[in-house]
């Protein structure tokens, strides 16, 4: 079966750094898959590479059977393959339902998505993914005024609105209150389940990741170092080497 995601021998360099240094990997339809490695190992370059943030230098990557490495951000999301970051990006001054309308609003900037995003439909869609996440209740108040976590769930909830059939995911538990992690694994499986959604995902947190991927790669200095089931990256002499016992 063709993969959903392919990566081949993708290289990027910034200067003098070799942040990714031929890169082969795939993600196959419906799956969790996660991507692991220590701080400056190439994670969040592959991401960017992948979603069409920069250029890559060398290698293909294909999305549906179709080469992508060319093309725009927007074209990319337009395809289904969303991104979402490390770091909130969120409007802390809107409402959550402002947030999720907005959100939907960015897979395209054509007059008629402007007037897609304002219809009734979209308005129930926003006010479904809030429940889905728990935020229902807060729906009308200011997204600022949400604690870290709740924000963390309005980004998941808002990168949904786009109806990706590919999320990829950076970090999402970081700085998010070890009893709440609990609960976005639980909604990140949840929407894999009954969405469909297939979930790329970095992540640092190694009980998060073995506890949702069913295929794990790990990447050191640039490089694909290990791949395998959870329990065969747990185990790897260079994934405890590199990255685990550090
Ligand atoms: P990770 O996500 O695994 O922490 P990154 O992909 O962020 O790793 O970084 C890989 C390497 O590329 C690091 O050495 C980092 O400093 C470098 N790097 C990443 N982005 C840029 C950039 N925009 N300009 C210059 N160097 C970069």
């Amino acid at each position: 079966m063709t993969a959903m995601l392919e990566v081949k021998n993708v290289s990027k360099s910034f200067g003098a750094v070799r942040a990714n240094e031929s890169i082969s990997l795939e993600v196959h339809e419906g799956r969790i898959v996660g991507l692991i490695g220590p701080n400056g190992s190439g994670k969040t370059t592959l991401f960017s590479s992948i979603v069409g943030a920069h250029p890559v230098d060398e290698g293909s990557i294909r999305f549906q059977g179709r080469e992508i490495s060319r093309l725009r951000v927007a074209d990319i999301a337009r395809l289904g393959l969303i991104r979402t970051f490390q770091q909130t990006r969120i409007y802390g001054g809107m409402t959550c339902v402002e947030n999720m309308l907005i959100s939907a609003s960015q897979r395209g900037s054509n007059l008629l998505d402007l007037f897609h995003i304002r219809s009734a439909a979209r308005g129930r869609q926003a006010e479904d993914l809030l429940a889905f996440v728990g935020l229902h209740a807060k729906r009308h108040l200011r997204a600022g005024s949400l604690s870290f976590g709740q924000q963390k769930l309005l980004e998941f909830a808002m990168a949904l609105m786009n109806e990706p059939k590919m999320l990829m995911l950076d970090e999402p538990t970081a700085g998010i209150n070890p009893t709440l992690i609990d609960g976005l694994i639980d909604r990140l499986k949840q929407a894999n389940a009954t969405f469909g959604v297939t979930l790329f995902i970095i992540e640092h947190n190694m009980r998060v990741i073995m506890s949702l991927a069913e295929r794990i790669y790990c990447l050191a200095h640039g490089e694909l170092l290990a791949e395998g089931r959870p329990e065969e990256i747990r185990n790897d002499r260079r994934v405890i080497d590199a990255y685990l016992g550090a």
